[in-house]
């Protein structure tokens, strides 16, 4: 019994707040050997530890319950699950929400796999609401009544649930909705607003409390839709390595030497390379003097592009500094007002994709090199 309890408070722990921590501890909490039997039973409240009389129990306890007592039937709860399980149908059949595809790193994946699922969940449920009080059904209407003044202090009841939902999403009351019932349609675009505009706040506060974000352009994240960083128009192998490089390099994970020293993986944070200063971002995109040649290669077909759209003078007054000249490298959203058109962003992201791959092949083929 406790080892139930234990095991439920887990599973709503890992419900409310999913996290790698928790996850783990349900994965060894699965692998641990369990013990299926006991050796004791309460029966009629006095403790019983001899098989026999178990088994005797059982049975009665099963015989008692094939037995039909109509008397303590509650025919109540029959209808409400009867009702909530043909709505439920109806809602599943009605829902026009799809996983969707995607083709991201893993840990993006299981990001967005997370997200997917809540939204599927709480969409779900916000339009079984909606069915619930458009049910045109007495029956429904008093049901809903009486589960809303009964489990009003139940934070476990579908209704609290619901009320929570609706609170945390910015979407009206539920005694409102009584009132007055947006249509089916309405309603949908209404909630998938909702959750979408809260998710996106809640991803890019995520994305601006971490360092290793701090050249992504989070102001442009959209819920639903890939980072540009994905826009691949030629589909190849080759295409997609390149962006994985260029992910990594956007979300802060691709390692350089000042990141592996950080975390003592590496004597010191200085490039193998030159052995001029610490290698991080800046140094591996900017500076390195021996990637100089297939920077320049790489680098000066963008200026000239991006130069063409924005004329001499602007490039000169925005990309002065070479902290912008990064930004523009890695996620050129930045400058969205600058650059104005999606085309001509989604061409620089191809050309600094490519610009970043050559140079990351280039540093991987010379570091090999010198290993011998
Ligand atoms: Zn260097």
């Amino acid at each position: 019994m406790e080892q139930a309890v234990s095991r439920q408070s887990l599973y709503q722990q890992i419900m409310d707040n999913p996290n790698t921590q928790l996850f783990y501890r349900l994965i060894n909490r699965n692998r641990s050997s369990q013990q299926t039997s006991t050796n004791c039973l309460k029966i009629n409240g006095e403790l019983n530890f001899i098989p026999e009389d178990q088994r005797r129990s059982f049975a009665s306890y099963y015989e008692d319950l094939s037995v039909p007592k109509e008397e303590l039937f509650d025919n109540n709860y029959l209808n409400l699950c009867k009702i909530r399980q043909q709505l439920y149908e109806q809602a599943m059949d009605q829902s026009t929400v799809e996983p969707e595809l995607f083709t991201d790193t893993e840990e993006a994946n299981t990001e967005k796999k997370k997200f997917i699922k809540f939204r599927f969940s709480y969409f779900l449920l916000l339009s079984f609401l909606h069915n619930l009080l458009s049910s045109n059904v007495q029956r429904v209407d008093d049901i809903i009544i009486r589960q809303m003044s009964v489990n009003y202090d139940n934070p476990n009841s579908f209704f609290s649930k619901i009320r929570e939902i609706l609170l945390k999403y910015g979407l009206p009351p539920i005694h409102l909705l009584q009132e007055t019932l947006p249509s089916k349609l309405k309603w949908k675009s209404l909630v998938t607003k909702h959750l979408n505009t809260y998710w996106q706040n809640t991803l890019r506060d995520d994305a601006e409390s971490k360092s290793t974000l701090k050249h992504m352009d989070t102001e442009h994240l959209l819920v639903g839709k890939n980072h540009p960083v994905w826009t691949i128009f030629d589909k190849t192998k080759a295409e997609v390595r390149k962006a994985i490089i260029k992910a990594r390099i956007v979300s802060g994970t691709f390692i350089l030497n000042s990141d592996r020293a950080k975390f003592n993986q590496a004597p010191s944070s200085v490039c193998q390379l030159c052995n001029l200063s610490e290698e991080n971002i800046s140094h591996f995109l900017l500076e390195c003097p021996i990637l100089s040649n297939t920077r320049i290669t790489y680098f000066q077909p963008i200026k000239t592009y991006v130069t063409q759209h924005i004329t001499a003078e602007v490039w000169h007054s925005v990309f002065q500094s070479k902290s912008n000249i990064i930004r523009l490298i890695i996620d050129c959203r930045h400058f969205s007002q600058t650059l104005r058109d999606d085309k001509i962003m989604n061409m620089i992201e191809t050309k600094t994709r490519e610009m970043c791959y050559k140079l990351y092949i280039k540093r991987l083929k010379l570091l090999e090199a010198m290993d011998g």
